[in-house]
């Protein structure tokens, strides 16, 4: 038998973090009113603080073809590799907020972005840290953001 083990940090709230990490999530929060999301009411900021201490904005793009939306993570890592390209990604602060209801819970990369964020990782051969939170609560770290998909698939499954 095999066990993979997850762990993350739990915090109460941001003021835990250090200035730095507190900062990347208030410009996450911050960013989650530049997403466009009239369908979903639901709108995601992605922060990204690079190696060369620049940061990067991502949000969602939704559209009225569903299917064509893009979540804020992959818009960023897009950006990032597009804009920044060959340097490496540090940390990326989440932070959602719900127009519909509640955005005190930390919101946790879907699956497809997961994948984005393994590749994006191997590519840059360094682990990315998350810090996920909503508007205000709780905030959730994440030393390694492959963490999130373990048995994946990567370029190694097609040698
Ligand atoms: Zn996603």
């Amino acid at each position: 038998m095999k066990e993979i083990v997850f762990q993350y940090q739990v915090l109460e709230n941001a003021s835990a973090l250090s200035s730095e990490d507190a900062q990347l999530l208030q410009k996450a929060r911050a960013a989650t009113s530049k997403a466009y999301a009239p369908y979903s009411q639901f709108q995601v900021g992605a922060v990204a603080m690079l190696n060369n201490g620049e940061t990067i904005e991502g949000t969602n793009q939704e559209n009225a073809s569903y299917p064509v939306g893009i979540c804020a993570e992959r818009v960023l890592l897009s950006a990032v590799s597009s804009f920044y390209n060959g340097i490496a990604i540090k940390t990326i602060a989440i932070s959602c907020h719900n127009l519909k209801g509640e955005s005190k819970n930390p919101v946790s990369p879907c699956g497809i972005c997961r994948q984005s964020l393994l590749e994006q990782t191997i590519r840059q051969h360094q682990p990315i840290k998350l810090i996920l939170s909503g508007m205000e609560g709780v905030v959730y770290i994440l030393e390694d953001a492959s963490a999130l998909l373990p048995l994946s698939f990567t370029a190694a499954d097609m040698k």
